[in-house]
């Protein structure tokens, strides 16, 4: 299979005009003939079920949620970035552009993230325009604050719930829409099934999640914005039901899966206390602007923190990297933290945690400014370990946060499956091995508000619809699979609990395909996991039945979809015999310990086509070209 990505040439500042205008348009007056399906109501679904319908399209939307503004974009607390240079500090849309290019470690299209960088200019103004309550500086104008991976301040933030009031503009777009009948919402429905006719996206097939109905529906073009797969790992700062099976199911179906070993870890989070725990918490990035991230100089120091004279502690970030110093990307920042707890160095009870430390901060600014700040963050913090951060260091530890891999893409963010577009975290195009911080929101509203309203057209103006209803063979087809699978699942009859195996097969990917990775653990994890799915068929205990409200079944259709794609997982990881980003393979390091990418032989998107479950899939190949920000060993220092 040849993939082309359609990334337009020429000067990079102009290839996004010059590709929307070679695009077809659909003139206003026929846009209302056409359908589209968009599933998801984060800021990425969301954003593109508003967008779509505003241009007249009918859409119809859905979401597993009670109700579309409770998708885990809600979540987001740090920011969202833009380069917007209100701050006068040397930024420009070129400059948020080689960050991303170079915190991806150069694994990503340099014309899809000279985009983003372009757009993320029009999206605070669009959300400033809907009345997204961004902090604001004495003057009036728009704060910001820094993130890591950029020595600039460019992160529009709302406090430590951005993602909250970003989606409540997207949301009350989407509901202006529904109110208006150009969406259809589906709440507590989800997509079990894409159905493909003549080779083309045409529909999904659904679950209603109160009544256990299988429906389907039929429309022109399909949407996924559904979300990231880090709950692959079972623990991760993902809302719980984060889930992989929209786009595992397509990815089933032909779409080929884009580099799906990159997942980021990040690393303040608050850490594991005990086996009983279901869910990580992040502590945002925002916090590194201010606190300052230290362990014990010396191994096995069991003191206090503030038993600890300041000339016994190691500020490893700032000593490391003094230009970047607690801002240095993620991937950085995580295996640092990494390798100190591993020399022994690591704090609190279980050893596996660093400081993340505000005292220096609080004598600086006071404590009201850091309340200002950060409130929220501070006071989730106490609930959830009983300390208060203002007067003792917080402990945090790196856990798993984002997926930059995702169903692969091209420029008009079209899967290998005409017809089916896959935008925000669902696919795989922006961020190269490793995410900048507030970057995915950054990417999810360009793809919803910006570019999908723009690349959808020119598929439905050159494409010649058959009327397809649901008495169609591939619809009926897709129907019985989705019964099969609830059928089997009820009728396995095990000993054991979903969350059991889910658990198992996260400590599984955490040890061998997480923060470090080697070829004897992938392999070994390979092994383990077609054993661990073949026992999860035969022995796996659902409860209740399949015409009701059952949430033991619908985690266990979509933890018997993460059992097929975290072998991909280690396969990917095991075949890219380099260090990039979040990927770090242990054989691949510089003498440093930072990652040794091989451009030579490894500077490609890897797509994986599914050639049947168990079977092996067949690797295709993007080959990725810079002609701007030329690849160098990423340094922070
Ligand atoms: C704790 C936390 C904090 C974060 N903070 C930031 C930040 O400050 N800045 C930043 O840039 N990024 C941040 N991120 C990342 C960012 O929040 C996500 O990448 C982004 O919100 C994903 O948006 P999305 O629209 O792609 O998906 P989601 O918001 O996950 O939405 C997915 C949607 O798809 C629906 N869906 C999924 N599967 C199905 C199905 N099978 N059937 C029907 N519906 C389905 C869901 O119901 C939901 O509506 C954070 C992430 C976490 C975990």
């Amino acid at each position: 299979m040849e993939l082309d990505g359609k990334c337009p040439t020429g000067p990079i500042e102009t290839r996004w005009e010059r590709h929307r205008f070679n695009l077809k348009l659909v003139n206003p007056a026929n846009k209302r003939k056409y359908t589209i399906i968009v599933v998801g109501t984060g800021l990425a679904g969301g954003s593109a079920a508003a967008s779509l319908a505003e241009l007249g399209y009918n859409v119809k939307c859905f979401c597993f949620q009670d109700s579309p503004r409770r998708a885990h974009s809600i979540a987001a607390q740090g920011g969202i970035n833009a380069a917007k240079n209100y701050h006068n500090d040397g930024d420009s849309i070129y400059r948020l552009f080689y960050d991303t290019v170079k915190g991806g470690d150069f694994r990503a299209r340099e014309s899809n993230v000279y985009r983003l960088a372009q757009i993320s200019v029009n999206i605070i103004d669009q959300c400033v325009a809907q009345g997204v309550p961004f902090a604001r500086e004495y003057s009036g104008y728009l704060d910001n604050r820094s993130f890591g991976g950029a020595q600039v301040s460019r992160t529009f933030y709302a406090r430590g719930q951005t993602g909250q009031q970003l989606l409540l503009g997207a949301y009350q777009a989407l509901e202006r829409q529904i109110g208006a009948g150009q969406v259809e919402m589906h709440s507590r429905t989800e997509m079990l099934d894409l159905i493909v006719i003549e080779g083309r996206a045409r529909g999904i097939v659904t679950r209603d999640l109160m009544t256990g109905k299988v429906e389907s529906f039929l429309g022109d073009a399909v949407v996924l914005g559904t979300g990231g797969y880090g709950n692959v790992f079972y623990l991760s700062t993902n809302a719980k039901g984060c889930n992989t099976t929209a786009i595992w199911r397509a990815h089933k179906h032909g779409a080929l899966f884009g580099n799906p070993c990159f997942t980021q870890i990040h690393p303040t989070c608050i850490p594991v206390s005990g086996e009983y725990q279901s869910k990580l918490t992040l502590m945002s990035e925002s916090l590194r602007n201010d606190g300052r991230v230290w362990v014990p100089l010396k191994a096995g120091d069991k003191r206090s923190a503030s038993q600890i004279p300041e000339g016994e502690r190691d500020y490893f970030l700032e000593r490391k990297y003094p230009s970047f110093g607690n801002l240095v990307p993620r991937d950085v920042a995580s295996r640092n933290a990494k390798s100190v707890c591993d020399e022994g160095r690591g704090v609190g009870e279980t050893s596996l945690a660093v400081y993340l430390d505000f005292r220096d901060a609080i004598q600086r600014l006071g404590a009201g400014v850091i309340k200002e700040r950060y409130g929220n963050l501070f006071d989730m913090y106490e609930r959830i370990t009983g300390e208060d951060p203002y007067n003792n260091p917080m402990r945090i530890y790196p856990a798993i946060h984002y997926t930059m891999g995702g169903l692969w893409v091209d420029y008009n963010l079209m899967a290998t499956i005409p017809g089916l577009y896959v935008i925000g975290e669902a696919n795989f195009s922006d961020h190269g091995a490793n995410r900048l911080g507030a970057s995915a929101l950054m990417q999810g509203l360009a793809d919803g508000y910006f570019v999908l309203p723009n690349t959808i057209g020119d598929y439905l103006a050159s494409t010649k619809f058959d009327k397809v209803d649901t008495s169609h063979a591939a619809v009926k087809d897709a129907e019985a699979n989705v019964c099969a699978i609830t059928k089997r699942l009820l009728e396995a009859k095990g000993r054991r609990s979903v969350d059991s195996y889910h658990r198992e097969l996260g400590k599984i990917m955490w040890e061998y395909c997480g923060m470090a990775r080697n070829a004897e653990g992938l392999k070994h994890a390979l092994g383990k996991i077609p054993e661990l799915r073949e026992q999860y068929w035969r022995d796996v205990k659902v409860l209740g039945t399949g015409d009701e409200l059952n949430q033991s079944l619908e985690k266990a259709g979509r933890v018997a979809d993460f059992l097929e794609l975290a072998e991909l997982m280690c396969l990917d990881a095991l075949d890219r015999n380099e260090s990039c980003g979040g990927h770090f393979r242990e054989e691949y390091q510089t003498p440093e310990g930072e990652a040794a990418r091989d451009d030579e032989c490894h500077c490609y998107v890897s797509a994986w086509e599914f050639k049947g479950v168990g079977s092996a899939p067949q690797l295709h190949k993007e080959p990725l070209t810079f002609e701007y920000v030329h690849p160098a060993q990423r340094s922070y220092k």
